[in-house]
């Protein structure tokens, strides 16, 4: 059993937040999902499905209904593979790896992503590498990611890193590029006319 199944709660009516389904509704990718008509098809094309704690079918549910923090504290949206299949398959031309995305940047947003799960964790990692430096160093982000998400394998893994090192296979000098200020504000101006996304929520677009 995957450590993220989650055990199901009733849910009542004070707990909908109809703003989250128009805000959604409104951002790029989910002007369609409140057209659903709960066939179940991208659930049952997503490769993923088996191991997410809510399936396609079921965030998209969700989203409609407002039940905001359920679907934004989802492991489902960073188990979420982007392949597509979902999209290309649903009856009702719903874009549904969009409205993942979308989903992904409010989490990130409002704080609510799995705090210990290592994949929103790492998008943050690496966008502000990147952002700080014009490139990703995989040494700095491994270290960056165990001491968030689970610093006692850290440990088990510092043989194995040290060796790496030793082997000139994995750095952790922070290398740049010349124009770093400049970049940062390409970067900046990217992410600003992007629908207001701020930097750090756009690690994850
Ligand atoms: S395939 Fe489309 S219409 Fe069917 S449940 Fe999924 S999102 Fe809804
Ligand atoms: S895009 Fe994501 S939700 Fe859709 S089928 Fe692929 S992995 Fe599943």
């Amino acid at each position: 059993m995957q450590p993220w199944i989650i055990e199901r709660q009733i849910r009542f009516q004070r707990d909908l937040d109809h703003d989250f389904t128009q805000e959604m509704r409104s951002t790029p990718g989910g002007e369609q999902f409140v057209h659903c008509i709960q066939c179940g098809t991208c659930s049952a094309t997503c490769p993923l499905s088996i191991y997410m704690d809510y399936t396609p079918r079921r965030i998209v549910a969700m989203t409609r209904a407002g039940l905001k923090k359920d679907v934004l504290s989802s492991f489902t949206l960073w188990l979420c593979a982007s392949c597509y299949a979902c999209s290309v398959e649903c009856p009702k031309d719903i874009k549904i790896t969009d409205l993942m995305y979308a989903l992904k940047r409010r989490s990130i947003e409002e704080k609510i992503y799995p705090k210990r799960f290592g994949i929103p964790v790492l998008a943050q990692v690496f966008f502000r590498l990147v952002r700080k430096n014009g490139r990703s160093n995989e040494g700095m982000a491994m270290v960056q990611l165990f001491l968030r998400t689970n610093p006692l394998s850290a440990l088990k893994k510092a043989r194995l890193g040290l060796n790496l090192i030793s082997k000139g296979r994995l750095s952790i000098r922070g290398e740049a590029i010349r124009n770093r200020k400049g970049f940062k504000t390409l970067l900046d101006n990217v992410t600003d006319s992007s629908h207001g996304i701020k930097s750090e929520e756009a690690a994850t677009a």
